[in-house]
């Protein structure tokens, strides 16, 4: 089921019918792209039509974000809880490595893609790195990088450029890679290689994430304070919405 957040469509799953879904297209013939849903780019989309029309690609749309799922709630809809782009990688991680699949690792600062890689193998022994690429190349390599993934024989395809890059390289090389699934992991790979550390599981549960990811990275306060912003433009659209569910 989907629920609208702000037009974007909002598959309300859970991790495991994220990972059931994705089990499943590792088998067809097309590419399938994984893209997340999070307050600040409903926000962007609005804003951005080339961010809009790659997510309206895309074929699962996580829940990301408890932004997402006060939304869902606001709107008395059906998202409970949220599916994270890191806790959804490992499972995939896990997937192919029981499956004999290849990833391809591509975004984040120079050599912590190929940390993430080594994090990931010493875990999974039987996992097949196809290959890794950072992804502070000019936007003008995105061809040859979809050529080089396209070489490696990659199944899956992480890429971690941040939001639009990331959604938008899928969305434009995403068939010419080969895979047969793409997903979009945002600052995953940061995680994974041990650069930052994740939020603990009860920041998690509590839905403060967000504010664990503030501390380490003040930065991200620019990101955080669009929150208000976000629902109001969701309760906003609820008020004048009618019909299908809508936020
Ligand atoms: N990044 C990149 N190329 C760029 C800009 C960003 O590879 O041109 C990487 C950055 O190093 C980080 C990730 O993209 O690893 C974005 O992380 P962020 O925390 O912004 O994503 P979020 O998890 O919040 O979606």
């Amino acid at each position: 089921m989907q629920e609208f957040i702000l037009d974007i469509p909002t598959d309300a799953v859970t991790l495991a019918e994220a990972v059931a879904w994705a089990q499943e297209k590792l088998s067809q013939k097309r590419p399938h792209f994984i893209a997340s849903v999070n307050p600040e780019i409903c926000l962007s989309a609005r804003r951005n039509s080339t961010l809009q029309a790659a997510l309206l690609a895309a074929d699962l749309r996580i829940p990301d974000g408890i932004g997402i799922v006060l939304a869902s709630r606001l709107c008395g809809g059906q998202i409970r809880e949220r599916v994270t782009g890191i806790d959804l990688m490992e499972e995939l991680v896990a997937l192919a490595a029981a499956e004999g699949k290849k990833v391809f690792l591509f975004g984040a600062a120079e050599g912590v893609a190929t940390a993430a890689a080594s994090k990931l193998k010493e875990r999974y022994p039987s996992l097949l790195v196809a290959g890794t690429a950072h992804g502070y190349l000019p936007q003008a390599a995105d061809e040859e990088i979809a050529c080089d993934i396209a070489a490696s024989g990659a199944d899956m395809v992480f890429v971690a450029l941040g939001s639009p890059r990331q959604e938008l390289f899928v969305a434009k090389h995403g068939a010419a890679s080969g895979a047969k699934l793409l997903m979009v992991v945002g600052g995953s790979f940061d995680v994974l290689s041990g650069r930052l550390k994740r939020a603990p599981l009860l920041y998690q549960r509590l839905g403060l994430e967000w504010f664990y990811r503030l501390i380490q990275q003040p930065k991200r306060i620019l990101r955080v304070r669009i929150m208000p912003a976000f629902l109001a433009a969701v309760t906003q659209q609820r008020l004048f919405t009618s019909g299908r569910r809508q936020c």
